[in-house]
Formats: C-alpha cells, structure tokens, sequence
C-alpha cells in the first residue's frame, strides 16, 4: 500500500527501507520498503507478505500515474462497510470510486469490488499496455450514396383513433419495406412518421416499380388495420422519395487480439488508457466506444476533490 499512518498520526509514503508505521485499517505496524526494482510501499511485516485488504495489488507507476492526478486525500481511501474495510485506489467526494486496474483479476474479484463499491458508484480506468496489448482501435468508414425515404401521413382525419405509429411498427415488421433494414444500411426514423434508409450501393434499380410495391404494401397494412376507409385517399398522402446523397460515416472499432475476458465481466463504466489506435491525450471509453480527451476526463473527475 501506498499510506500509512506515522507516529504524530499523518498519513505518509515511504521515505526509506526499514521504516515503520501503522496501516490504517488493521492498526498493525507496516514497514516501509524502498529500493530499485519496486516502487516503494509499505508492507505488513508481522503478516508476512500477507495484506490485510486481500485485494491488495502491488503498485505500479501507470497506478501511481493516475492517483497523483487527484488531491492526496482522495488516493487510497479506506472504505469500511459492514467492519470490512478496502482501499479505493481514488475516492472522489460524491462518493465515486475509480479503481485502477493494471493487471488481470478474477472474474470473482470484480463481483466483490463492484458489489462493496455498489453504494459509492464506480468507474474502472485499465492499462491498455497490460490488459489489452494485442488489441487495436480502428475506425470503420461507410459511405453512404443512396437514400430512400418512405412518409407516412402523421394524421388521417377519416379514421377514428388513426394510429401512424402502429402502421409504421407493422411495415417494418411485416412487409418486405422491413428487410430494407440489414447490416449494411442505415435505418432511422425522423419526425416519428418517415422511414429513412441510406445504402452504400445503388440498391433500387427500377424506383417506379418500387414506388408503386412500397405505397402498396404500406396500404395494405393500413388496410388491416383500419379495412378499406378512404385507402385511396390514404394511399396518396404516401411520399416515396430516393436519390443520391453523399454521407460518411466513421466508426470506431476496437480489434481484439488475446482480449482478457474478465474485462467484459465489468458491469460499471470502464476506460482504457493505453490503448493501441488512441493518442497518449485520449482515454478509451470502451463502454461506449468513444474516445475521450483525457484533459476533459480528468477535469470531470477533478470536480469532486
Ligand atoms: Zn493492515
């Protein structure tokens, strides 16, 4: 661990090997241990190598790198709940906790952490260069050439209780306007009544054939639902409309090589620092696949010391 508690009660690093001080959980006295190969710590000599926070980790400088952006105060702080007590690598004042994870834990492990941490809220910030080397984020390009949209009336005054949401959720599932919606394509809905979908490849050839197929299936499905009443006039207020469009797209794609799988057993925020693909002023949010400048994280964060 990084602090313990000295004589007129402070909490303090290692200034050199040998010296002595009290953890601050268990209250026993702890060694400091300062040398070349190991950052220095101190250690619970009476226990042997044994910690008393069983998920103790040694430090590293990447874990060292992180805490120090924050106030002292907020670096390892013991949390006790229900007499047991951790130490949060950084404890914010809106009681979140940010562990930062540079080797690989059991999949029990993160089970534990996040359940003790579950009141506080959490967020995992991992070492890229030790959790995920192998892997690289990518960036996807799609150009979008084609697009066609499909407008159906918002109201229709011959129906009682007319329903353009109902009609739209039916098309979709229901007709072959539906199959429209695969892998490749984008599909959106804008202003609630209008199906949009964009296409890499020009994939309507013939539009007059298919103007005159798609005002027929989406009539159709009026027709189910609300039997023959003024279908011609209804038919009309269809709008069909396709044309090019110049569109791109990127997105990011994290390639996984050897990926550890515990990481996918997180179920809070996590951030990959490190990453191969990002910049040193990034930080991954793999939860959301977004990257994000690390200046702006650290602010975030910042806020509540
Ligand atoms: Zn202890």
């Amino acid at each position: 661990m990084r602090y313990a508690i000295n004589e007129k009660k402070e909490r303090v690093e290692v200034s050199h090997s040998g010296e002595m001080a009290k953890c601050e959980i268990c209250k026993s006295n702890v060694k400091g241990r300062k040398g070349e190969q190991r950052i220095k710590h101190w250690y619970h000599h009476e226990r042997k190598t044994i910690d008393c926070d069983d998920w103790h980790e040694p430090i590293s400088e990447w874990h060292l790198k992180w805490q120090n952006l924050f106030p002292k105060k907020n670096r390892e702080v013991t949390i006790t709940r229900k007499k047991i007590s951790h130490r949060a690598d950084i404890l914010l004042n809106n009681g979140l906790v940010i562990e930062i994870q540079n080797s690989s834990i059991k999949f029990s492990d993160i089970e534990k952490r996040e359940s003790f941490y579950e009141k506080n809220n959490l967020i995992w910030i991992l070492n890229g260069n030790n959790l995920a080397n192998k892997s690289i984020l990518t960036e996807d390009i799609f150009h979008y050439k084609y697009k066609l949209s499909i407008s159906i009336p918002k109201v229709f005054e011959f129906v009682e209780n007319y329903d353009f949401k109902k009609i739209l959720n039916n098309i979709l599932e229901d007709t072959e306007i539906g199959y429209l919606k695969s892998e490749k394509n984008l599909f959106e809905i804008k202003n609630e009544n209008i199906l949009i979908f964009k296409f890499i490849e020009d994939e309507i050839t013939d539009f007059h054939l298919r103007d005159i197929q798609y005002k027929y299936y989406v009539a159709c499905v009026y027709e189910r639902l609300y039997e023959q009443i003024e279908l011609e006039k209804f038919r009309k207020l269809i709008e069909i409309e396709y044309g090019s469009i110049n569109e791109k797209i990127c997105e990011l794609r994290l390639i996984k090589k050897y990926w550890k799988k515990f990481i996918d057993k997180m179920r809070y925020p996590i951030f990959i620092d490190n990453l191969n693909g990002i910049n040193e002023n990034e930080i991954y949010y793999y939860s959301k696949n977004k990257i994000i400048d690390k200046k702006n994280f650290i602010d975030h964060y910042l806020k509540y010391t």
